[in-house]
């Protein structure tokens, strides 16, 4: 299995099995690698308590070594906790251990929308309005709250086990401070 497939980078240095919260002593199994991002290693994470499955977000600290990558870390963090929807997937905690920062995230096992496009090619009309009405309703909901998500995009349209989509990594996401407030920031 190659460096890419396992999901590890050179700069990387491994995950433990066992992942532990110091804050609430709950404790996480790692199972199966669910992807990579810029920044994050995605895998399976177990509470070994209710047995619940979450999908883990890994970000190493050694990535995290700029000012300005550590802060946008707590603009993900802080902007993300503070969303409830349908709609989006669930941040429902987050912790760190020396070596790396882990939030806790609803688990989508079907994937993103840019996986079902890869394989299906063409999504059918009906399919279109469904995926649509719940992204729009997730948007009303993050611009009801003066958030703008700025990195709306198929990978990150997930889906969970119902087919229910969910907008997911506020990586890029950001406040609008007052009405009206045009952002300057170019985004990816
Ligand atoms: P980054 O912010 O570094 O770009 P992402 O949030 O895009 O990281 O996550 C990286 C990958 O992990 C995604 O492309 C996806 O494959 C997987 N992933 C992320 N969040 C989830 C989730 N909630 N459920 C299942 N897989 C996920």
């Amino acid at each position: 299995m190659s460096a890419s497939q396992s999901g590890s980078r050179k700069e990387d240095i491994p995950i433990p099995d066992i992942v532990i919260d110091p804050s609430t002593n709950v404790r996480y199994m790692r199972g199966k690698f669910l992807g990579k991002g810029g920044f994050a290693r995605c895998y399976e994470l177990t509470d070994l308590n209710t047995k619940e499955i979450y999908a883990g977000k890994i970000v190493s600290k050694q990535l995290l070594t700029k000012q300005h990558q550590k802060e946008k870390m707590t603009q993900e963090i802080a902007i993300h906790r503070a969303v409830h929807h349908q709609h989006i997937v669930e941040f429902y905690s987050f912790f760190e251990d020396d070596q790396n920062v882990y939030i806790i995230l609803e688990l989508c096992r079907r994937r993103s929308l840019m996986e079902m496009h890869k394989r299906r090619k063409a999504i059918t009309e009906p399919e279109t309005r469904y995926f649509m009405r719940q992204i729009v309703l997730a948007c009303q909901y993050l611009h009801d709250n003066r958030i703008i998500h700025r990195d709306l995009k198929l990978g990150n349209l997930f889906l969970n086990d119902d087919m229910e989509l969910k907008i997911g990594d506020f990586g890029l996401a950001t406040r609008v401070d007052f009405e009206g407030e045009r952002k300057k920031t170019l985004c990816g």
